[in-house]
This record gives C-alpha cells, structure tokens and sequence, in this order.
C-alpha cells in the first residue's frame, strides 16, 4: 500500500492520515511535522525553511524530495506508506514516480470558504504532532493524546493561511488532474465527521 493524501490545509489530511496509518500498520510520513522537528531542533535544515514556513510558501523542491526519497528507503517501509503533504507540486509528484510509484491517491476535499474557520480553530501539539479543533476540546489547554501543552501554529494565522491557500491552488491542486491520468486517483467528500470520512477512506482502499 503506497498511500498520498492530497487536500488543502485544514482539510483533515493530519488526522485521517493518523488513522490510515494506525488501522494498516504503515508509517505516517509527514513533509510538515519532519520541517517542524527540525525547526524545533535547531538543525541546519530547520534554519533553512523557518521563514519559509512561517510565510506559508513552499519549502525548496530538491531537499523536500531528497528527504522523502531518504525515508522511503527505511524498513518500516517495505510493506507500504502512507504521504501526507507530499507531493505538493508537478516537480515533486515527477520525483516521486521515479522512487516510489503511489498505488493510491486519495483526495479529501474541502470548500476553501470552511477552510479558514478549520484552520483558525486548530490546536496543534508540538510533542506528538496531533491536531484538534477547539469545537471538539473547548478551552482544554493540554494534548487529549499526550497531554503536552497545546500551541497555536506559526502558519495558522488568517493571513499565513490564505496564502498557503493560494499556493494550494496554484502548485498542489494541478496534482488531481495529473493522477487522475495516471488513474490512481480517489475523491472523498471531506466535509463530514471525522468518522465518516475516516469510513469512506477505509471503502476506497477495500
Ligand atoms: P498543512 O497540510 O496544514 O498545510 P503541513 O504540515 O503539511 O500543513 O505543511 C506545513 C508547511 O510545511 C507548508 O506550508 C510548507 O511550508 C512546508 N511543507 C510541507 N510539505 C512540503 C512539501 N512537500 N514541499 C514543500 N514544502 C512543504
Ligand atoms: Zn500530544
């Protein structure tokens, strides 16, 4: 099972990849959370992409992908993996059919006009990587997973999230069409519960 999940910020891609990963046993591997751990870290590449980050552009293609192409190459991925937040452009999905063909994309889709209302109400914990939505935890200030204290992402401010909206638009979104060429491509409604998206996935990938 070689998974991507395409869908724009704040669709729910963090959460359902979570659960994908969880139900088949493959590894999560996340472009977004690996940037952030080395920006916390203070590595040479955390430095490298930190105000790229914050503005909500795109990290540089050649050190995305050589990060990806890396990780792919571990154990843990021999039966399979699931992609979130790779690739987010034409450059990046060529690469990947070089190294790791994906067997299944698959699509949540998301109106962008309920995207910045997701995304403004997001609490993101900086120790496991879980999101949560102040609608479901109400003014808890601790992970429900961990319990390490919740925090507000750099990127997840009404400005920095219409700009990744619009490179959203303009890089990633051109991705459906290029693997619903290659007909590995699945669309899910997004706009529903957690659960039932999760359900729909589960159908898709039989
Ligand atoms: P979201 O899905 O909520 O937009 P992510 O955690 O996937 O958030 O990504 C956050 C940021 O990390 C992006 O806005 C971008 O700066 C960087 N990033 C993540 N994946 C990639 C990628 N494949 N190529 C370039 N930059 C990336
Ligand atoms: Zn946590």
């Amino acid at each position: 099972m070689k998974i991507v999940l395409l869908g724009a910020p704040g669709c729910g891609k963090g959460t359902q990849a979570a659960k994908i990963c969880e139900k088949y046993n493959i590894p999560h591997i996340s472009t977004g959370d690996i940037f952030r751990e080395n920006i916390k870290n203070q590595t040479p590449l955390g430095i490298k992409v930190r105000a790229i980050m914050d503005s909500g552009n795109l990290c540089p293609d050649d050190v995305t992908c050589e990060i990806v192409k890396d990780r792919l190459l571990k154990d843990d991925c021999k039966n399979g993996f699931l992609l979130d937040g790779f690739p987010r452009n034409l450059y990046q999905a060529e690469a990947l059919e070089d190294f790791a063909k994906p067997t299944v994309v698959i699509d949540i889709k998301v109106d962008f006009s309920k995207i910045e209302k997701r995304i403004t109400g997001r609490r993101s914990c900086p120790r496991c990587g879980g999101s949560f939505h102040i609608d479901f935890i109400g003014s808890q200030e601790n992970c429900p997973e961990c319990g390490a204290k919740l925090i507000v992402r750099k990127d997840d401010t009404p400005e920095v999230i219409r700009e990744r909206l619009l490179v959203y638009r303009n890089y990633t979104e051109p991705l459906i069409d290029f693997y619903k060429k290659q007909g590995s491509l699945r669309s899910i409604d997004g706009d529903r519960s957690i659960d039932e998206v999760f359900e729909e996935i589960i159908k898709v990938l039989g």
